[in-house]
């Protein structure tokens, strides 16, 4: 059985004072709900009150983004030690924001899944197809390559540190959510590729959670699909009591 994994991705919102706010919010809704794991993934700047009031409840901190290098000349990017330094356990790598906007390729998602697991980071993998790819009938080789190109050198105990979140690029912060019949396929395919990298075994261990407008009306049929073993969460981690009905649907 795969314990499932709730992870809130807050992108570009809420200053530290704000999070301290939220964070003691979220411990309250949250309390005492262990049949999952969940995770607050924050911007930088609101890592240090996240974790320290996170401390001593189930929420767990994570980052949205690491650079694949440890240290040096690259302005503006932040390593794994500094995340781990700060208390970080888990960090998000590939997000398609990152693709789209800040030109992240397969390639430097290899890198700093490299890198972030190295360093004893738990990485939260992005991957998904565009919604053109998904009308020409590719959703699956694109998947399938995505996954490869992502976990291309990992040995199968890092796997074990790797958690998978396909996001359809179409259902991302558009309202549009995959079916959960298309959410549970397309896991389905990333655990057969998963599967064919490493082995059977690995791929049955592997978390993959679905992302894409997922909230606390459709988040109870979404997680109930066999393969999906959770959810990142964007719009839907901003508001304590919409979380809380996701991490209760999966209780
Ligand atoms: C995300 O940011 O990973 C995400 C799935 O966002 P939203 O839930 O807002 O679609």
């Amino acid at each position: 059985m795969r314990k499932k994994v709730i992870a809130g991705n807050w992108k570009m919102n809420k200053t530290p004072a704000e999070t301290t706010v939220f964070i003691n919010e979220l411990s309250k809704v949250t309390a005492g709900k262990n049949n999952c794991d969940i995770i607050a993934c924050v911007p930088f700047v609101d890592i240090q009150n996240a974790v320290a009031a996170a401390k001593g409840t189930n929420i767990k901190i994570g980052a949205q983004n690491v650079h694949f290098e440890k240290s040096g000349a690259f302005t503006g990017e932040i390593s794994a030690d500094m995340l781990l330094d700060l208390g970080v356990e888990y960090v998000i790598i590939g997000h398609s924001e990152r693709r789209q906007y800040f030109g992240e390729t397969d390639d430097t998602v290899n890198l700093r899944v490299k890198a972030a697991l190295s360093a004893g980071l738990i990485v939260i993998l992005c991957i998904g197809e565009l919604l053109a790819q998904r009308e020409d009938g590719i959703t699956s080789e694109i998947l399938s390559m995505q996954t490869k190109k992502a976990l291309k050198g990992l040995t199968k105990d890092q796997m074990k540190n790797v958690i998978i979140a396909y996001e359809p690029v179409w259902a991302i912060g558009t309202g549009k959510t995959a079916t959960a019949e298309q959410a549970n396929e397309a896991c389905l395919i990333v655990r057969d590729a998963v599967a064919e990298i490493f082995d059977k075994e690995t791929a049955e261990n592997t978390i993959i959670q679905y992302g894409g407008s997922m909230n606390a009306k459709n988040a109870a049929e979404l997680l109930a699909m066999e393969n999906v073993d959770g959810g990142l969460i964007g719009g839907a981690s901003l508001k304590s009591a919409d979380f809380g009905i996701i991490v209760d649907a999966a209780q």
